[in-house]
């Protein structure tokens, strides 16, 4: 199958994939769905498979380990390595300014340092030394958070807006959520590292996605490719139009 075709239908599953589970999650239906799901699923897969993938995801997503920070690792290496081998010699040869062809890797410097921090830094643990400080932070609200409660695995008071990780087996003031690809909780005091984390990720995506662009769109105008006519399945002469075109360049 093409590959444009195959692409746009992995969009259009992916898109379907989401607004059916925003519907869905309204009502008992995915619920029953999931369910229903996982009972063919266990009566297929042998017990001792299933209780081994089992105490795989609970070591992936309960517990702290590095597996997603190499994964992070690998995954941004491959992507760079694809932009260095592919796209940035053959830019320099079509004399793209420097300064913009080298925007992507000084992204990567700065989001390696940030990503660094939000694995590294204290999220805000509550301990015994600095818990009279946070409880004076948020004001009680006594619905969510009443003055009295108390961490039962901690035993600390309860600052308003923190949170038990039971990953982390800590108590974290304004606690976010305990993020596996940093291996860390993201709380008071690494949530800034965290967000411009996130942001010069997808600042180093979209600029390599634009330099990518551009040097597709100067292929194809360099190659004359839109003056010329292609052969279709059915032996018919075609003229090259904007489909194939797209379709030509992740050729
Ligand atoms: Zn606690
Ligand atoms: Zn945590």
């Amino acid at each position: 199958m093409d590959f444009l075709v195959l692409f746009l239908f992995y969009v259009a599953l992916v898109l379907i994939g989401g607004v059916m589970i925003c519907i869905c999650s309204k009502t008992h239906y995915l619920k029953g769905l999931v369910r229903g799901g996982a009972q063919i699923i266990s009566s297929i897969i042998p017990e001792c498979l299933q209780r081994a993938m089992l105490k795989l995801l609970h070591y992936l997503f309960h517990t702290r380990n590095h597996t997603f920070i190499l994964l992070h690792l690998v995954l941004q290496g491959m992507v760079y390595s694809e932009y260095t081998w592919e796209v940035f010699g053959y830019c320099r040869e079509l004399e793209f300014p420097l300064h913009y062809l080298l925007l992507p890797y000084l992204l990567l410097i700065v989001n390696l340092v940030f990503f660094t921090l939000s694995c590294v830094s204290n999220p805000g643990t509550i301990t015994k030394a600095n818990e009279l400080s946070f409880l004076q932070v948020y004001e009680f609200d006594e619905v969510m958070f009443s003055k009295n409660m108390k961490c039962s695995t901690c035993n600390l008071r309860k600052p308003a807006r923190s949170k038990h990780c039971s990953v982390c087996n800590r108590c974290v003031h304004r606690f976010d959520h305990h993020c596996v690809w940093v291996n860390n909780c993201i709380g008071a005091w690494n949530a800034r590292y965290f967000l411009l984390y996130l942001l010069t990720l997808t600042a180093s995506a979209g600029t390599m996605a634009m330099v990518s662009t551009v040097f597709l769109v100067q292929l194809v105008v360099l190659s004359d490719l839109y003056l010329e006519t292609y052969v279709d399945d059915l032996g018919h002469f075609q003229v090259v139009d904007i489909v194939f075109l797209i379709q030509c360049s992740f050729c």
